[in-house]
Formats: C-alpha cells, structure tokens, sequence
C-alpha cells in the first residue's frame, strides 16, 4: 500500500471516530436538553393539577374541577390520571379513552411516602411517554396520586431527523476531509517522487551530474531530505571524478616508462653495431625507467592498502633515533648541498617517544628529505630538527630550495599532484610522495603543515601526539 494511502487512511480513520464523538456527544446533550424541557412542562402542569385539587377536593367532585381545564389546555399530547391510595382511577382525561397511564410499583410507593419523580414508559410503540407522578396532599394527609405523562412523538422525530442530519454532514464532512488528505499527502510526497524518479534516472544513465530540484526556502524535512541527497550526489560524483582522474594518472604515469624501455629494447634488438657506452646509457635508461615504475607500483600498492584502512602498528618508536637514520641515509644523496640536523628539545640526547610504525614513519620522513633534495639546489642548505611542543613531537624538513607557488600549495598533497611536471617526471617523482606522507601522519593522529615561499625555500612540519599522550590505536582512513 502507497504512503499515501496509508497517510489518508490514518487521517480519516481517525477523522470519523472524532466525528462519531461529537455527532454521539451532541445527540446525548440535545435528547438531555429536550427531556428536560418536558420534564419542566409537566412537571408544571402536573403541579397545577395537583394544587386545584388541593384547594377543592373538600367542594366538589374531580371530574368537574379538573375536566374543562384540562381537556382544552392539555390535549391532544398530554394524559393526565388521578388514582385513589387504593391505585383505582379516581379521574382521567378524556384522550385517554379507557386507557391507563400505568404507575409502577416503586414510583407508587415513592408517592405514598410524599415524594414526587419522573419516569418514562413504552407507551403507543414506538413512541415513549413521559410521565411526571406526585401526591395530593389535603388536611395533612395523602388522598390520592396525580400521573401526568406526555408522548415524546415530536421530539424523538426531531431527534431521529437530527441524527440522520449529523450522519449524512459527518459522512460527506468525511468524504471531503479524505480527498483533499489525499490530495495534500501526494503534493507533500510529490517531491519524495522526483528524488525517486531522478534516482532511477542516475542508476540507468549513470549521470551523477543531475540534481532533485529544490526551493531554497524550503526548510522542512523533505527539503533537509532532499539537500542531503543532492550533497550526497555531489560527494559521489566527486569521488568518482577523482577516481576516473586517478585510473587517468596511473595508466599516463605507467605508459611513459614503459614507452622509454620498450623504446630501448627495440633499438637494442636491432643494433648490433652500436657503441657499447652507448648500449650502457640505454640500458641504464632501462633499469632507471623499471626502478621508476616498482617505485610507483609500491607506493600505489601502499596507497590502496591505506584506501583499504591498512592497520598500522603501534609500538613505541624513539623519533631521535629515526630522524638520525635518516639524516645519516640522506647524507650520500644530499652531495654538495649543507645537510644540517638539529635535536632541540628538551635535551639533545633525550628520546622522544611516539607510538607508530617506525616503517611508515621513516618513509614519510625519507620521502620529505627526498623531496627537499630534489627541489634545492646543490649549493643549498637542508635542516632536520626535531623538538618538543605543546606535547607533541614536532619534526620540520625545511630547505632553502625552489619553493611552491601560492597556487600550487593547496594541492601537493593530491595523488598525483606536481608543480612542475616536466622537471619532476625527469626526476622520477610521480606525485604520491606527499599523499604518503599525509596519510602516514594521520593515521598516527598527527598533523603535517607547509610553508613555502618561491624561489626561498620550504619547510614542512610534522607534529605527532608523544606516547603517553596518543589515543587508543584505532583504523584511520586516509587523506585522499
Ligand atoms: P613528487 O614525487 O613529484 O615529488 P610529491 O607528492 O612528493 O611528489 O610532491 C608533490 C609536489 O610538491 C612536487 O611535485 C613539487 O612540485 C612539490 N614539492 C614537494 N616538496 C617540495 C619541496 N621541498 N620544495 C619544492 N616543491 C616541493
């Protein structure tokens, strides 16, 4: 069953059950109203009756002092009877003909004892009779009964008719209420169907770029609903761009290495006659090109494992002792550059403690060092230095190298990501160094920031929680 069936039935099942309280709520009040309003009539006449009795029962015979007035104010609707202590008729009204207002027993004897009362009977079916009973005091003493009773023929047809009026207004008050619920439910469900209806569209085009229109001004949950999704459509077609950029990269960064050895080898096939240095140029050109592509198969391998949530280890590694490896490695790399490291704080010898994987940690380290050697020139200077701050372990690479332009900035942690294509492909960067990096450092809850001015040099800066401060190890996904 649709919502918005199921919403219109709700709503107007509950609609006729309030609607059946009222019309049952009203129906009581007005059958209340109007008894009370006959209880009041004859309850007057009843006591008028009793009261002329009263005053002449001593003079003159009942028939005589009742009969004029009754039969020409009372008829043709209202009976009266007098009945004598011993319950004979004693007086009754001509339109009762020989017909009796039966009294029972109870109300009897309440009239013994000096009371009065109402009560109804089935008189005439269907029609009820109301009856109001009192005694007739005289001398002090009871000397008979008055039963005055009035058909309720009129009211109970008003009643009838009112309730066939309230059934067919409640009904048609129904009717009415349900269509335009259901009319309202599908205007309010009707964006919920574009968003279904643009969703199979996506799902069989495959276009990420279509939208569920949206007002602006709409504020409510379907606008919250729909906003979510057009954001999630966003973020999906984001990744996927990225995705497709990045399957672009990898193939454009495999192809041109391979051309390079594929070129190589089919001149090496061919020529016999070549001079040996220069076969020994083409196939260092070879092995150069083949280091280049296991460099990025290993990173690219590393990546997807991260992209997979790799777990990293969580052991205590001594960032002092690290950094040193490091620097020692870098040092036959650096050439005639001015490699310098420093160990601030607090003390030169004293080690500084992380929980990480020391494995990743020195890549992340050798791939920043590699990168300044290779963006500084030979007669520039590179500094290491590790210190202590708001405690945590910061580690800074900082070089006196080419810079990174302001534009470019934003981006050298992208995969792929290089400022200076031609230069860096010569190089043998592939642009994954830094999105290593990135990731290493956060998935040891670190922070990595650069800053770099071009044509002066950059420095990036590592922070990393120290051991007794880092948070319970846990998967973390990387940068992307
Ligand atoms: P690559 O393999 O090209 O070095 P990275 O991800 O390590 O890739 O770096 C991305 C880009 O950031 C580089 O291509 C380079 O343009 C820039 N870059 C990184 N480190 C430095 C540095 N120390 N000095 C100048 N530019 C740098």
């Amino acid at each position: 069953m649709s919502l918005r069936l199921r919403l219109t039935l709700w709503y107007s099942t509950l609609l006729a059950l309030l609607l059946a309280l009222i019309a049952i709520l009203a129906l009581a009040l007005v059958r209340a109203s109007v008894l009370a309003d006959v209880n009041n009539d004859i309850q007057r006449k009843g006591d008028q009756i009793a009261s002329l009795l009263e005053m002449g029962a001593a003079s003159a015979p009942i028939a005589s002092l009742l009969g004029p007035a009754v039969d020409a104010s009372f008829a043709p609707e209202t009976y009266v009877l007098v009945r004598n202590l011993d319950r004979r008729v004693a007086y009754r009204s001509t339109n009762l003909a020989n017909r009796l207002i039966p009294l029972p027993n109870p109300q009897f004897d309440q009239a013994l004892q000096g009371r009065n009362g109402f009560y109804s009977l089935s008189f005439q079916r269907p029609n009820d009779l109301r009856v109001y009973f009192r005694p007739v005091h005289f001398g002090g003493d009871i000397i008979g009964i008055v039963q005055i009773g009035r058909t309720l023929t009129t009211e109970q047809a008003i009643l009838r008719r009112l309730t066939i009026n309230l059934f067919w207004i409640c009904a048609a008050a129904l009717a009415l209420a349900a269509g335009v619920g259901y009319w309202l439910a599908g205007v309010a469900l009707r964006p919920i169907q574009q968003a279904t209806a643009t969703a199979l569209e996506i799902t069989r085009t495959g276009r990420l770029d279509r939208r569920v229109p949206v007002s602006r001004a709409r504020q409510d949950e379907i606008g919250a609903l729909i906003s979510t999704f057009n954001e999630m459509l966003a973020r999906l077609q984001e990744l996927f761009e990225r995705q497709r950029r990045f399957s672009g990269d990898i193939s454009h960064e495999l192809r041109t290495p391979l051309t390079a050895i594929l070129g190589n080898t089919t001149l090496l096939k061919r020529g016999a006659a070549l001079p040996p240095a220069e076969r020994a140029d083409m196939l260092d050109e070879i092995e150069a090109e083949a280091q280049h592509m296991r460099r990025l198969i290993t990173d690219l391998l590393l990546l997807a494992q991260a992209d997979a949530g790799l777990a990293i280890q969580h052991e205590r590694v001594e960032l002092n002792v690290l950094l040193q490896d490091v620097y020692r490695q870098a040092q036959r790399r650096a050439g005639d550059r001015n490699l310098s490291i420093v160990h601030e704080e607090p003390a030169p010898n004293l080690p500084v403690v992380v929980l990480g994987d020391a494995d990743r940690l020195r890549q992340a380290l050798v791939n920043l060092v590699e990168n300044a050697i290779r963006y500084t020139p030979p007669t520039g200077r590179i500094d290491l230095s590790l210190r202590i701050i708001g405690g945590q372990a910061e580690i800074a690479v900082s070089d006196s190298g080419q810079g990174i332009a302001p534009e470019d900035l934003p981006h050298i942690f992208d995969r792929f990501y290089r400022a200076d294509k031609a230069r860096t492909r010569a190089d043998g960067g592939a642009g994954l160094g830094l999105s290593i990096v990135q990731w290493v450092v956060e998935a040891h809850w670190g922070e990595i920031a650069v800053e770099s001015r071009l044509g002066e040099g950059s420095t990036f800066r590592i922070r990393l929680p120290l051991a007794e401060r880092a948070p319970a190890a846990g998967p973390v996904a990387p940068p992307a």
